[in-house]
């Protein structure tokens, strides 16, 4: 009996070893299938295929969105804001020129809280207070979302999908939000080293003195066009997702 006991333990292992390497054998072959059919929880990336990229730019609106507005227009090109809800009130024409320039905003919460040490109602909630925030002054709701310093759990994503909101992190940081902020040619050259088709880069427009990265934004523009990168917003590049390189 403990050696039939034993065979059986032993084949339901040797099953077990069996299942796991054939999933890890199909891991890789499936891979591209599925990136081009399922939606991750979390996006940190666009379309590998195609050469664009986007600017995003956190915890606005703030006493610098003018100045970025004013560089991405002269450039001609949009990016994605991730707004925090309460400042919204403070600055709600920076709101309305986002968008009228052709920019994409996204909710970033009401608070800017470490979600993950909140409960699930509280969570839902700085999201939905920064959904109304929005829509009070553009008559519409954000599909984007990103949790403050990147920070997740299954009730995060769990939330900005019963407000449909996509979660959306990034593929490279500036680390323009270190105190004090780093130069502008070094908030540049973190972006530019990053540039790679798809790539989400991670910019702050509020929270501190965002000088240095107003100014680094003309070198960080230029850079990427001359590499032959487009610029697109997080909605735009989510659209993209399951295209090819028709070039
Ligand atoms: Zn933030």
């Amino acid at each position: 009996m403990q050696v039939l006991t034993y065979l059986f333990l032993q084949g339901l292992c040797q099953y077990v070893i069996t299942t796991v390497s054939l999933r890890m054998n199909t891991t890789s072959s499936t891979t591209t299938h599925a990136a081009t059919t399922a939606t991750p929880a979390v996006i940190t990336r666009g379309n590998p295929n195609l050469p664009e990229v986007a600017l995003t730019f956190d915890d606005g609106p703030s006493q610098y969105t003018p100045q970025v507005l004013a560089v991405l227009q002269r450039y001609n090109v949009p990016a994605t804001f991730f707004l925090i809800g309460e400042s919204i009130s403070q600055y709600p024409g920076y709101l309305q020129q986002d968008l009228a320039a052709g920019n994409a905003v996204g909710n970033h919460t009401f608070t800017h809280p470490h979600l993950p040490t909140l409960s699930a109602s509280a969570i839902y909630s700085e999201l939905s207070q920064a959904q109304n925030a929005v829509y009070n002054v553009t008559g519409t709701r954000p599909t984007i979302f990103r949790p403050p310093y990147g920070e997740y759990n299954t009730d995060v994503v769990s939330a900005a999908s019963q407000l449909g909101m996509t979660v959306i992190n990034w593929s490279a940081a500036a680390s323009d939000w270190e105190n004090p902020p780093p130069a502008a040619n070094v908030i540049a050259s973190r972006i530019l080293s990053a540039a790679e088709n798809g790539a989400i880069f991670l910019l702050h427009e509020g929270g501190g003195d965002r000088s240095n990265t107003v100014a680094a934004l003309p070198d960080i523009i230029s850079g990427l066009q001359l590499r032959g990168f487009r610029l697109v917003t997080i909605p735009d590049m989510l659209a993209h997702r399951n295209e090819t390189d028709t070039k």
